[in-house]
């Protein structure tokens, strides 16, 4: 869907709105709740934190691959890469099969299956990717930046690049 959003603030609501819809409809193309669940969280009658636990679920998930669900050779995943300046916490983390983390390398989630026909970030793997985005435009005071995200082509394969602004010693 080619739509376009102003702020980052508005992209990150658009991404939350699809997970929840892909948890309560099992569809996160169903677009007229998807739309109303938007709407809901830019009045501010829901917030994305009061929906997504995510580290919960990392533990009642357990031991299997964030990514294709195998159980075997599971390593931990940096979910936005370090090398990309991804903070080495547990909200940056998931387990992951050897075959996965390697197929992924140096990208984000966005960038790695975005491109791939039938493919969809997981859903607990997007849970903690928004709310790592969002916490670092928060951070930034950019995320009603409609400046910023012009300037910068902010899409969701390039939402991540704030953290290399971050992390890095000049800009
Ligand atoms: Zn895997």
């Amino acid at each position: 869907m080619a739509r376009t959003f102003a702020t980052v603030r508005d992209l990150l609501y658009w991404e939350y709105a699809k997970l929840i819809a892909g948890s309560a409809m099992g569809d996160r193309a169903a677009y007229g709740f998807v739309t109303v669940t938007y709407n809901k969280l830019r009045a501010g009658k829901l917030t994305p934190s009061a929906i997504v636990t995510e580290n919960k679920r990392l533990i009642v998930e357990g031991e299997a691959c964030a990514y294709c669900g195998a159980t075997a050779k599971l390593e931990w995943e940096h979910v936005i890469p370090l090398a990309a300046g991804g903070p080495d916490t547990i909200d940056n983390l998931v387990r992951a099969c050897r075959a996965c983390n390697a197929a992924k390398g140096a990208r984000d989630p966005y960038q790695w299956l975005l491109d791939q026909p039938g493919k969809e970030v997981p859903r607990l793997v997007l849970g903690k990717m928004l709310k790592l985005l969002f916490e670092a435009y928060e951070k930034r005071d950019l995320l009603d930046s409609s400046e910023f995200m012009k300037q910068n082509d902010i899409r969701r394969r390039t939402l991540a690049m704030v953290f290399a602004r971050m992390s890095g010693a000049s800009e």
